[in-house]
C-alpha cells in the first residue's frame, strides 16, 4: 500500500488525530486492541437508532431486521474464516470466553482423570488458565510444547508429547509477545494423525493473516472482534459441526433451549445451543462491518504492508545500542517485544508514553513465557495497517532520547 492509500485509511480512524500530552498520538498497542474505523462506530449508532429490538423471539418489524442483521453477521464471520457452515460459528464475548467454552464443554464430554491437554510455552493466560482449571477439576495433566531461542515451537518435542492420553491440543496461531507465527497447519496435521482435535487461538492472527479454517482443518478456531477493528465484547468460536454437536451447552438460559419443563430441558440446535441469553446483536453487526472494512483493504495487502513495517522497525531498532529484540522467529507477525540494556521495561514505556507513544509493558498476559525467558517483562510495539514508517522514525528518535535519559 502506498502513502496516499495509508493517508486515506488513517482518515477513517478519528482517534489517530488525538493529541497525547500535547504530542501527536502514535498508537503502537494494536496487539492489545485496535482502533475503530468510523464505519464501525456508525454501525453501532445506526443499529441503536434504527433497528434495535431483541432478536430471534420477536414477530415485529424491528426484531426481524435486528435478527437478520445478527444472522447476516454470523454468515460474514463464517465467510471470513471460510467455515463450511454458518452454524459452525458461535458468537462469544471474545477469545477468552470461546476458549473457556471449549475447555468446559469439551472437558465435560471427553475428558477424565489421567488425560492430558497440550498447550505451548508461548500461550496467553487465556489459553492456559481455562485448561489448568479443567485439569484441576478432572485431575488431568497439562503438557507444554517448548520453544527455541528464536521463539519457535519445537515440533519434534510436540510430536513426542502426543500420546493415547492426549485429549486436545490448544495453541496460538500468533504469539502476542514474540510475534511468532506458529506452523499451525502442520501442528494440526500431526495431531490429526492420532485423531486428536486442535483448538487454535487466533486472537493475534485474524487481523494480519488470511485464515481458512477448512484448509487448516482446525477443529476449533477462536478470535476477538476488538483486535480486528470491531467492538469490544464480541468474538467468535468456530467449531466443526461434529464437535459442537458432541459437546454439551456451556451456559443455560434463554434461546439455548428447545423446550423447558421443570423435569427436563432439551437444547436448541447449533449454533443457538451455545448462545444463552440475549446475544450482543449490536456487537455482532458492528463486527461484520469491521470484517467487511478489512476485506475491502484486503488481508494480503495488510499482511504485506505490516511486514514492511516490521522489517523497517526491526532494522531501525537494531541501530540502538543495547537493543535486545525478544522473539526473532523466521515467520513473524507485526509484533516486536524488546528490552534495552538493563533498563526496566516499565520505565521505557512510561517515558515513551510522555512523548505520545502508546506501547505496552510487562508480561503481556503470558507470565510463564516471560519467566521462561528469565526477563522482567518487555516493552511491546505492535502495528496495524494505519501505522507508518514516519511514526516508526518518530518512535526511534523518542526511544533514543529515552534510553539516553535512563542509561
Ligand atoms: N490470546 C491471545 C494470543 C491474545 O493476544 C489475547 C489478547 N491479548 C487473548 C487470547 C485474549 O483475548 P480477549 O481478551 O479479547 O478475550
Amino acid at each position: 500500500m502506498n502513502t496516499d492509500q495509508i493517508k486515506k485509511i488513517r482518515a477513517d480512524f478519528p482517534i489517530l488525530t488525538e493529541k497525547v500530552y500535547n504530542k501527536d498520538l502514535i498508537y503502537f498497542d494494536n496487539a492489545a486492541t485496535t482502533q475503530k474505523p468510523r464505519c464501525v462506530v456508525e454501525k453501532i449508532e445506526q443499529s441503536y437508532y434504527h433497528s434495535n429490538a431483541n432478536i430471534h423471539r420477536g414477530t415485529h418489524y424491528l426484531s426481524i431486521i435486528a435478527t437478520e442483521a445478527h444472522e447476516a453477521a454470523r454468515s460474514a464471520v463464517a465467510a471470513f474464516l471460510n467455515a463450511g457452515k454458518r452454524e459452525e460459528i458461535v458468537f462469544t464475548r471474545g477469545t477468552t470466553e470461546a476458549i473457556n467454552l471449549v475447555a468446559t464443554s469439551f472437558g465435560e464430554a471427553f475428558c477424565q482423570a489421567g488425560d492430558e491437554i497440550i498447550i505451548s510455552v508461548l500461550e496467553h493466560h487465556s489459553n492456559i488458565v481455562p485448561w489448568q482449571m479443567l485439569c484441576e477439576r478432572k485431575k488431568m495433566k497439562l503438557r507444554i510444547i517448548p520453544m527455541n531461542d528464536k521463539g519457535e515451537l519445537n515440533l519434534s518435542v510436540y510430536a513426542a508429547l502426543l500420546n493415547e492420553k492426549t485429549r486436545l491440543v490448544s495453541v496460538a496461531h500468533v504469539s502476542n509477545v514474540l510475534g511468532t507465527v506458529n506452523p499451525v497447519a502442520e501442528m494440526i496435521q500431526i495431531a490429526h494423525e492420532r485423531n486428536i482435535p486442535v483448538l487454535i487461538d487466533g486472537a493475534q492472527a485474524v487481523p494480519h493473516i488470511l485464515v481458512d479454517v477448512q484448509a487448516l482443518d482446525a477443529d476449533f478456531y477462536v478470535f476477538s472482534g476488538h483486535k480486528i477493528y470491531g467492538p469490544t465484547g464480541i468474538g467468535a468460536l468456530y467449531g466443526k459441526e461434529k464437535w459442537l454437536n458432541a459437546i454439551p451447552p456451556y451456559q443455560g438460559g434463554g434461546e439455548m433451549i428447545q423446550s423447558v419443563t421443570f423435569e427436563k430441558t432439551t437444547y436448541n440446535e447449533l449454533p443457538f445451543k451455545f448462545e444463552a441469553g440475549t446475544p450482543d446483536y449490536i456487537g455482532s453487526t458492528a463486527l461484520a462491518e469491521a470484517l467487511h472494512y478489512v476485506q475491502e483493504i484486503g488481508i494480503k495487502n495488510i499482511a504485506d504492508y505490516e511486514h514492511e513495517l516490521l522489517l523497517y522497525a526491526t532494522q531501525r531498532m537494531n541501530e540502538i545500542e543495547g537493543m535486545r529484540i525478544i522473539g526473532t522467529a523466521d515467520h513473524k507477525s507485526s509484533v516486536i517485544s524488546f528490552l534495552v540494556g538493563r533498563i526496566h521495561p516499565y520505565d521505557l514505556g512510561m517515558l515513551l508514553d510522555k512523548l505520545g507513544i502508546a506501547t505496552r509493558t510487562g508480561f503481556h498476559c503470558a507470565q510463564p513465557l516471560i519467566d521462561e525467558l528469565g526477563i522482567p517483562g518487555t516493552v511491546r510495539i505492535s502495528f496495524a495497517f494505519y501505522n507508518t514508517k514516519d511514526e516508526i522514525d518518530t518512535f526511534i528518535n523518542a526511544l533514543k532520547r529515552v534510553v539516553t535519559m535512563l542509561s
